[in-house]
C-alpha cells in the first residue's frame, strides 16, 4: 500500500510518473505533481537530492492538500538519502514511499550501514520502499563478485547474461537484507531497469520467477517520441501479458518545454489497449488513405480525442463506467460503417467522391446523418448526450 494505493497481488496495475522540476521549487513541483495526478498518475515520484529538496517535500505535500489532491508521493534518493531523511524527518513523514537504488546507497564498508539506516527510517515511519536497481548504476562490488563466480564456471556466461544476473541478484539480495532489518515483504517493491527491450524482458522474467515481491516495470532511458513509446510498449506488453508487473512507469524524454503528462497517457494507453484497465474512452480512427484527400477526417479524429480527454476529469467523477466507452472516427464507407457499428458511437465521414454526408451509429444502429460545417460540434454533442444517458450518475 502506497498512500491509499495498493500495489501488487490481484490489485489493478498502477500507473506512476515522475516530475522533472527542481524539488526545491515547491510551487513548480506541486503544480507538476497536480498536473500528472489530474492526467491519471496514481503515484508521483519526486527527486530528493539535497537538504533543501528534502525540506521542500512537506511544503509540496501541503500545497497538494490545499488543491484537494492526496496523490501518493515517492521520494527518489541516491547517495545521501540516509542523511537527508535523518536530518529532515518531516520529509519522511510527508512521503508515502521511499525509492532507493542499491548501486548508489554507499560504497565499501559504508554501504551496509547506510542501507540499514534507510531501511530503519522506512520501518520507523511505516513507509514502503522501492528497491530500484538501474543498470547505469549497478552495484560494482556485486558485479565484480558475480564475474568472479562466473569465471569459475565450467562454461562461463557471456557479459550480457552476467549483467542480467547481477541486476536480479542486486534486487533480491537487497530485498532480503531489508527484510532481515525488519521491513515487511509487503512493504517492498522491486525494479530492475535497463534500456534494452530484450534485456528488460529477460531480467523481469527471471525476477518474477524468483520472488513474490510487487514489481515496478519500466524501460529506463526509453528515449524521445515514438522511439520511447514503441520501445516501452514492446517491452512492457510482453511482460504484462505474462502477468508480470504491478505498477508501471514510462520514462519518456519530453521535447523541450514538452508536456510531462505524455508519459502518463502512454502508460494508460498501454494498459487500456491490452484490456488490462480502462481509463478514458478509446477513439478508434482509420489511418486515412487515398480515399480521403482532405484533412477534415484527421481534424475530426483529433478534435474528438481532445474533447474526450478534456471531459474525462469531470466524467470520471460524475459517471460510472464512462471510461469503457468506445468511439470510432472513420474516413470513408469502406470500413467506416462496419467499425462504427462496433463502437458505442461511430461516425463515417465521406471519402473523396462520396455523397458529402456523415452517418452516425449509436450502439450499432445508424441514427442521424451529419453534414455541413458543424459536424465536429454536433458529433461532440451526440457524445455528451450519450454519456449523460448511458452512464449512471455517481452518488457521492
Ligand atoms: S476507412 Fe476508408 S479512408 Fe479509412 S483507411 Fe479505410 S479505405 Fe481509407
Amino acid at each position: 500500500m502506497v498512500g491509499g494505493v495498493v500495489i501488487g497481488g490481484a490489485s489493478p496495475i498502477v500507473v506512476q510518473s515522475m516530475t522533472n522540476t527542481d524539488t526545491v521549487d515547491d510551487l513548480a513541483t506541486s503544480m507538476q505533481v497536480a498536473q500528472l495526478a489530474r492526467a491519471g498518475s496514481e503515484i508521483v515520484r519526486i527527486t530528493v537530492n539535497t537538504r533543501e529538496a528534502a525540506a521542500a517535500v512537506p511544503r509540496i505535500r501541503e500545497r497538494l492538500l490545499k488543491m484537494n489532491l492526496s496523490v501518493p508521493l515517492v521520494g527518489d534518493f541516491h547517495f545521501n538519502g540516509h542523511k537527508l531523511l535523518e536530518e529532515v524527518p518531516d520529509c519522511a513523514t510527508a512521503l508515502d514511499k521511499l525509492r532507493i537504488n542499491p548501486g548508489n546507497v554507499g560504497k565499501g564498508k559504508n554501504r551496509d550501514d547506510q542501507f540499514a539506516r534507510l531501511i530503519e527510517i522506512a520501518c520507523r515511519h511505516d513507509k514502503p520502499v522501492r528497491i530500484g536497481v538501474n543498470w547505469g548504476s549497478l552495484d560494482q562490488a556485486l558485479l565484480a563478485r558475480i564475474m568472479d563466480e562466473n569465471a569459475k564456471r565450467a562454461v562461463p556466461l557471456d557479459a550480457i547474461a552476467i549483467m542480467r544476473e547481477a541486476m536480479v541478484a542486486s534486487a533480491l539480495e537487497s530485498a532480503s537484507k531489508a527484510e532481515e532489518l525488519g521491513l515487511g515483504s509487503d512493504k517492498i517493491v522491486l525494479s530492475c531497469k535497463v534500456s534494452g527491450v530484450q534485456d528488460l524482458i529477460a531480467i523481469y522474467r527471471d525476477l518474477a520467477a524468483q520472488c513474490e515481491y510487487a514489481l515496478h516495470l519500466g524501460l529506463t532511458e526509453a528515449g524521445m517520441g515514438s522511439k520511447g513509446i514503441v520501445a516501452s510498449t514492446a517491452a512492457l506488453a510482453v511482460l504484462l501479458q505474462e502477468g508480470i508487473g504491478d505498477t508501471i512507469r514510462i520514462s519518456l524524454t519530453p521535447e523541450p518545454n514538452g508536456d510531462r503528462t505524455r508519459e502518463v497517457i502512454v502508460a494508460q494507453e498501454i494498459l487500456q489497449t491490452m484490456g488490462l484497465r480502462a481509463f478514458t474512452p478509446l477513439v478508434a480512427a482509420c489511418p486515412g488513405c487515398g480515399r480521403t484527400t482532405s484533412t477534415v477526417f484527421q481534424e475530426l479524429a483529433q478534435d474528438i480525442q481532445c474533447y474526450v480527454r478534456e471531459q474525462m476529469p469531470a466524467w470520471r467523477v460524475q459517471r460510472i463506467g464512462v471510461e469503457n466507452m468506445t468511439l470510432a472516427v472513420m474516413g470513408c464507407v469502406v470500413n467506416g460503417p462496419g467499425e462504427s457499428k462496433h463502437a458505442n458511437i461511430g461516425i463515417s465521414l465521406p471519402g473523396t467522391g462520396e455523397i458529402p454526408v456523415a452517418p452516425v451509429y449509436v450502439d450499432g444502429e445508424r441514427t442521424i446523418t451529419l453534414k455541413g460545417e458543424n459536424i465536429a460540434a454536433e458529433f461532440r454533442a451526440i457524445i455528451g448526450d450519450y454519456v449523460a444517458r448511458k452512464y449512471p450518475q455517481r452518488i457521492s
